[in-house]
């Protein structure tokens, strides 16, 4: 790749980068939610969801695929034709392949072979193609090689994630939500809870609510088998683990994007307990939430407890990460369920009891 800038380069950046900004300019934000808990509102505290399903590639990962474009445009390591190449789980190729074809760039995915049916249909509708390896573990070299093979950039979502977004304010997530915080009761959240993938989103949130000075504190929901727990107890980044089997959070290693000093607390959750909450919260609201969804709001769900036998008054947000639909033949599937995860019937009775 030649290192000097020409002013056909130039303008081609120039037109990437207004491309995206004219698609951010035509988008509206996700609605923030509230929960009708009328046994927590009662005792003073407010549960709320942001949505970040009706985002155009249905998940939270549009905001972080339309920064790490940004950024990689901005660093020039992006130019006219370059293949973009990124490691995922599905979500984030799903959106990065909406950003490439904005851009008219090849784009390829490396998934584990798990990855489901329509994530993979998602991204080849948007023109990318799918190269698969056999674990979570082999995505990384995997990516680094196809992106060396085509002459093309590997994005790199699990170091970049945590930089690429401006923490400060500038629109993002955390800034959004405390706007949209501003008429309610318990304006300043007393918790925000996200689920890691990336470690991305707390790093953003954990960031903005220091930087404005605000009480806030941020929980992140780990599902088992991932390490996120343990590191975040032991500081030790060597430390891998089996792997979480809630698709989009929990990881085997210690991603780079996740930044421990940032996060307050951990809440680890069981799968049958992230299953009952998904299922529990999508009668709540009328409509199907993916089970990353679930992981989050068993720990909101602990969270207020707390905060009630404490006889503690506030607000708790968390996330709605994505939308069921992606996950019909899967997670809200009982036979899927039943033979991939285990028996839930225990721990829907459990949920149903800390939700009164
Ligand atoms: C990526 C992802 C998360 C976690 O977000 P990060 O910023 O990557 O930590 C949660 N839920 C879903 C469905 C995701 O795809």
């Amino acid at each position: 790749m030649p290192h000097t800038s020409s002013p056909a380069t130039a303008s081609w950046l120039h037109q990437a980068i207004a491309r995206i900004e004219a698609d951010y300019q035509r988008s509206a934000d996700t609605h923030l939610i509230p929960l009708p808990l009328p046994a927590f509102a009662a005792a003073g505290i407010d549960l709320y969801l942001k949505d970040e399903s009706t985002h155009p590639t249905g998940s939270l990962k549009h905001r972080l695929a339309r920064s790490l474009f940004l950024y990689a445009l901005c660093n020039g390591w992006v130019r006219e034709g370059s293949t973009i190449v990124e490691a995922s789980s599905g979500s984030t190729a799903v959106s990065e392949a909406y950003f490439a074809r904005l851009l008219g760039l090849p784009f390829v995915a490396v998934m584990p072979r798990s990855t489901s049916a329509e994530k993979i249909a998602l991204i080849e509708f948007y023109g990318g193609r799918c190269h698969f390896v056999e674990s979570a573990g082999e995505v990384y070299d995997a990516a680094r090689a196809v992106a060396l093979e085509t002459g093309g950039h590997y994005m790199d979502q699990f170091t970049y994630a945590e930089r690429a977004t401006d923490w400060r304010g500038n629109n993002n997530i955390a800034e959004s939500m405390f706007t949209q915080m501003q008429r309610e009761r318990h304006p300043v959240p007393r918790w925000i809870v996200v689920g890691a993938g990336t470690g991305g989103t707390s790093a953003t949130i954990g960031r903005y609510v220091r930087y404005q000075r605000h009480a806030t504190q941020i929980c992140v929901a780990d599902p088992a088998g991932s390490v996120f727990a343990a590191y975040h107890r032991t500081g030790d980044a060597t430390l891998t683990a089996p792997g979480s089997r809630i698709e989009g959070i929990g990881r085997p290693r210690v991603e780079p994007s996740f930044i421990r000093t940032l996060v307050d607390r951990m809440e680890e959750v069981q799968d049958p307990d992230s299953i009952a909450a998904m299922r529990a919260l999508s009668a709540l609201l009328g409509r199907r939430v993916g089970p990353s969804t679930g992981t989050n709001f068993v720990a909101m769900l602990a969270l207020a407890q707390e905060m009630r036998t404490r006889g503690e008054q506030g607000s708790i947000l968390s996330l709605l990460c994505d939308a069921g639909e992606r996950y019909l033949p899967t997670y809200h599937d009982e036979d899927w369920v039943r033979r991939c995860l285990g028996d839930c019937a225990d721990a829907g009775e459990r949920l149903q009891g800390r939700m009164a």
